[in-house]
């Protein structure tokens, strides 16, 4: 009962404080940068001249498309992305892209909050639906990030994580290379200029440890190097699958499967443990994914030889 009208305490101060940093900070609207009511967020005469985003758009980026019988831009046609897929708001007209400069090097960032507004309730539902467990902003690099002061997309990815109850990683992803801005280059030039700019921070381990226990830091950051070499032979381990599949080879197909999921990775895990202990319990899904990975090709190469 204390505890409950403690949280109902603490949850009214928030509140007051909010207003007090309304009246103070009043809200803004950012497209036009004026003073506008909180329940409004974007002014009544600025909301009839955006342009919103609507259907049909790309199913890969999210660009408004002309054609309704198509389901790419011309772009995604004939490119190929490093992303699933992509959700756009606003189309990137003067207005809206005024908004985003005064955002990104203004420091507008009371812009956020409406951004998130606006985008949760468009794409929320969407969101929710994917059952995402994490939102990772893109990092800037340090040097970029002292002389601007913030990272705009982290604060708009902390802003929707409250909207939606996910929780947002700002420290997961790390930008080592201080990269030209993408806006500068040619579509080949932004490609290679991010190569090799990100590396995951060993904050990936927070994921599991909540408790933010420092030996279990430590057994993970060492352990997930290890788990993760097994990635390149299941990679390998499902083209096989999917080639025995789709070549009406189902047996070769299943005891792969089998092996991979049941029968190896138990006895796997028994005997590697009682030789190295903790390196071998992360070992034995990477022996394991290798050893399927040398049958497979055995079953590959038996399969050859009988055509
Ligand atoms: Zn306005
Ligand atoms: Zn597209």
């Amino acid at each position: 009962m204390i505890r409950k009208n403690f949280i109902k305490c603490l949850k009214g101060l928030r509140r007051i404080d909010e207003k007090i940093l309304d009246l103070l900070y009043p809200p803004r609207c950012p497209i036009c940068d004026k003073v506008t009511l909180p329940e409004d967020r974007i002014c009544p005469e600025c909301r009839k001249k955006i342009h919103i985003v609507s259907e049909p758009v790309c199913m890969r980026c999210g660009k408004p498309l002309s054609n309704q019988r198509k389901e790419y831009c011309f772009d995604c046609e004939s490119r190929s992305y490093n992303f699933t897929q992509g959700k756009a708001l606003w189309v990137y007209g003067k207005l809206e892209k005024a908004s985003i400069y005064r955002f990104k090097y203004q420091n507008k960032r009371e812009y956020a909050k409406i951004y998130a507004s606006e985008l949760t309730q468009r794409y929320g539902t969407w969101i929710r639906n994917r059952k995402i467990q994490a939102i990772i902003p893109i990092p800037l690099h340090k040097s970029r990030k002292k002389k601007r002061g913030y990272n705009q997309a982290e604060i708009l990815a902390k802003e929707m994580g409250k909207i939606l109850g996910i929780p947002v990683y700002a420290n997961l992803l790390v930008r080592v290379r201080d990269t030209k801005p993408q806006k500068t280059l040619d579509e080949a030039e932004r490609k290679n200029n991010l190569k090799r700019a990100f590396k995951m921070s060993e904050n990936i381990v927070q994921l599991f440890n909540s408790e933010n226990n420092l030996q279990m830091q430590s057994i993970a950051v060492y352990g997930l190097k290890l788990y993760f070499t097994a990635t390149l032979f299941t990679g390998m381990n499902i083209v096989f699958c999917i080639f025995f599949t789709s070549t009406e080879n189902v047996i070769p197909a299943h005891v792969l499967s089998l092996l991979k999921g049941l029968i190896l990775i138990i006895p796997m895990a028994y005997l590697l443990s009682a030789l190295w202990g903790i390196t071998g319990v992360w070992l034995c899904y990477a022996v394991t994914e290798c050893t399927v990975t040398i049958l497979a090709i055995a079953f590959y190469i038996k399969k050859c030889t009988q055509i």
